[in-house]
Formats: C-alpha cells, structure tokens, sequence
C-alpha cells in the first residue's frame, strides 16, 4: 500500500478546490511549466555552493559563513527533507568552531529556477531564524518577495511528480520544507 503523497495538507479548502480540477483534467503541468519556463544551469556542488554564496551576498552579508552546500539524493528519501541546514561543532585548534552546511535534495537539479531559489532562500533564511515563525518567513519573503506563492507551486510540482510526501512536510499552510 502506497500513502498518497500530500504536499498541500494544511492550504486552505478554498485554495485546493482552485486547483484540484486542475490536477485532475490534467491542465496543472502545463499551467506550471507556463508560469515557469526558465531552468536553471546549477548541476552541479560547485555551482551550487557559487549560487548560494551570491544570493547570501547580496541578501544576508552579515550571516555566518557557509563551510558547505551540496545537493544531497539521500535527503529526500533517508532523512524525508527537501532542504537541511545543519551546524556542527569541531574543535580547530583548540577552539570550538561552528561549521555550517545547507544541502538541498536532488530532484531541485531537474526542478524550474524558481523551485530552486525558494528552496535557497528557504535554507539561507534559516541561518538567521530557526523556526518557521514570522520572522522567519518575513526573511523569505524579504529575499523572494513571492515566496509563498513559489512555495504553492513548488508543492504542486511535486505533487504531479507523485513522489512520496516527505514527513518533514506538516499539516500547516506554508509549512517547513525541512526538519
Ligand atoms: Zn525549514
């Protein structure tokens, strides 16, 4: 038995009986790859870690620095997220030293430009505030001023993918895409 993949749990009733008609006469892929021609180039870690440093240049210069950034094909089906940041501590030469690494799941390689700024913004975001609160979403919207909307859409391109729902993925409008 397979679980239907739920990225929309928690948007409003009102929202979905928007869409649903179009998932279910099969209009929404086209409507998304309309709404969202430009793919991206960033293939590979080196392009990504380059990506991600421009936009936290420009958006968050004053944030720690980033020791890592990787796409990560493990993330979405061992650890159920499509975006991790993590701090580890290690000792460097006597100190304790903080090092910080975002990874960002596999399928964002093939997904529009869009996805991929959301979902980099999204982790970028989270350097600065760790909960999914105001402030925090503020933040995103700050460095992607339709970021909810990308977010919306981003669910429902993976909706259509019919991957396996990642649990990380809650029950709330605009939820957390990452643990
Ligand atoms: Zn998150």
């Amino acid at each position: 038995m397979s679980r239907t993949p739920d990225y929309l749990a928690g948007y409003p009733p009102a929202l979905l009986a928007q869409v649903r008609p179009l998932i279910e006469d099969g209009s929404l892929g086209e409507r998304l790859a309309r709404r969202y021609p430009e793919a991206h180039t960033v293939r590979s870690d080196g392009a990504l870690y380059e990506h991600v440093q421009a936009l936290k240049a420009r958006h968050m210069r004053s944030s720690p620095p980033l020791a890592k950034v990787a796409y990560d094909s493990a993330l979405q089906r061992i650890h159920q997220a499509l975006g991790t940041h993590t701090t580890a501590a290690r000792v460097q030469g006597g100190q304790l030293k903080a090092k910080r690494e975002i990874r960002v799941a596999a399928v964002f390689k093939e997904a529009p430009a869009a996805f991929l700024q959301m979902i980099v913004v999204h982790e970028l975001a989270h350097l600065k505030e760790r909960a999914h609160d105001k402030a925090f979403y503020a933040l995103c919207c700050h460095m992607a001023p339709d970021y909810h909307q990308l977010e919306f859409d981003f669910r429902l391109w993976m909706t259509l993918r019919g991957r396996p729902a990642p649990a990380a993925l809650p029950g709330q409008a605009g939820g957390p895409l990452s643990p």
